[in-house]
């Protein structure tokens, strides 16, 4: 990667860290699912409104570090008008790119700033907490989800 590629990442992260997009509650939500990172100590309440099994609406609510807050905020721009398969199709890419073998889906668009984490295996879970938590909400687990029961 190139040290200005990096710089724009850096920048979408800050950007999305300090101004989050689709912050609120949402009371029309259909499905929520709450999140609790406690490796870092972020935590994070996720609602969407599904219709037709089309996620329509999706908002979250937490506290977090920076890198947690960018990918909840990075997401939900993500999943406005997809299926609850296309969303979980998207998370099991995303999860390739921040652990494995990246696999070539243009999908995941802005996404891919949060790439750099992998150099840093203590902050994946910071990534990745905002898409198991809409795992668990699309399965409408009702326990709240920690990623220490997670692989
Ligand atoms: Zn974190």
């Amino acid at each position: 990667m190139t040290a200005d590629l990096r710089d724009l990442y850096q920048e979408v992260i800050v950007d999305h860290s300090r101004w989050p997009r689709n912050v609120g509650p949402l009371p029309e939500a259909s499905h929520q699912a709450e999140g609790f990172n406690p490796l870092c100590g972020d935590r994070l309440t996720l609602r969407l409104k599904v219709v037709d099994g089309v996620i329509d609406d999706v908002r979250f609510e937490g506290t977090g570090c920076a890198i947690s807050t960018a990918s909840a905020s990075l997401m939900t721009e993500a999943l406005k008008g997809r299926s609850a398969s296309e969303a979980e199709a998207l998370f099991a890419d995303f999860h390739a790119l921040l652990t494995g073998e990246p696999k070539a889906n243009p999908a995941l668009a802005k996404l891919a700033v949060l790439a750099g984490v992998r150099e840093f295996p203590s902050r994946i879970k910071c990534a990745t907490l905002a898409w198991h938590t809409l795992h668990a909400a699309l399965h409408a687990e009702n326990r709240p989800v920690t990623t220490e029961s997670m692989p």
